[in-house]
């Protein structure tokens, strides 16, 4: 079986970046695909950054318990689909979960196996500076997002692994370092266990 790995972090934080070289550099390691109801950015593929859906559809998949967890953020809802990750761990994938804190917290009190994971910007002014160079935001939008990364980041200490964002490369070793850690732990475990007969 493979291991639930949640990452979260403001966005802005260089989380994305993080998370799609992982996914590139490690085929054992899988994305979770949410499900959401807010429009698609340029370049995001339905199926593959999200699966796009209607707020009707949302809900019908709330009555249906088809999610780990789901939480409303910045007038959108987003929800992990179980069928989704449970296919991925059952064929030994580890699967990263790119969620925030509201997640989080939902899925560690479901599995208690999973492994939390909190990437923090080096400093709340770096950014501010990386969210106005996507350009994505309105200023009111902005503003919202930095208030909501604080609210985030006071919340990290809940997390199994802090890692900050400062320097590329030091943060992805970092990173690639801590899944392959408990995979690991993974291999201790079976050795431990007495061979029968
Ligand atoms: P964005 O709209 O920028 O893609 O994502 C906004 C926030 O929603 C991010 O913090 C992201 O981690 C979070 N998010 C994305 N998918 C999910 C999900 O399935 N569940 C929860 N709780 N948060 C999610």
């Amino acid at each position: 079986m493979g291991r639930i790995f949640v990452v979260s972090g403001p966005s802005g934080c260089g989380k994305s970046t993080l998370c799609n070289r992982l996914l590139k550099e490690d085929p054992q390691v899988r994305f979770s695909v949410s499900a959401t109801t807010r429009s698609p950015r340029e370049g995001e593929e339905n199926g593959v950054h999200y699966f796009f859906i209607s707020r009707g559809e949302f809900e019908k998949l709330i009555a249906e318990d088809a999610f780990y967890e789901h939480a409303e953020s910045f007038g959108n809802c987003y929800g992990t689909l179980k069928s989704y990750v449970d296919e991925l761990t059952g064929q030994g994938y580890d699967v990263l979960l790119d969620i925030d804190v509201q997640g989080a917290e939902q899925v560690r009190a479901k599995n208690s196996e999973a492994v939390l994971i909190f990437i923090m910007p080096p400093s709340l002014e770096e950014l501010k500076r990386r969210l106005v160079e996507r350009h994505t935001e309105s200023a009111e939008q902005l503003e919202k997002r930095l208030a909501r990364a604080q609210a985030e980041m006071d919340r990290r200490d809940m997390y199994d692994h802090i890692i900050v964002n400062d320097d590329r490369e030091r943060s992805y070793g970092e990173l690639r370092d801590t899944i392959e850690s408990y995979r690991e732990k993974n291999e201790d475990s079976i050795e431990e266990t007495p061979v029968q007969g």
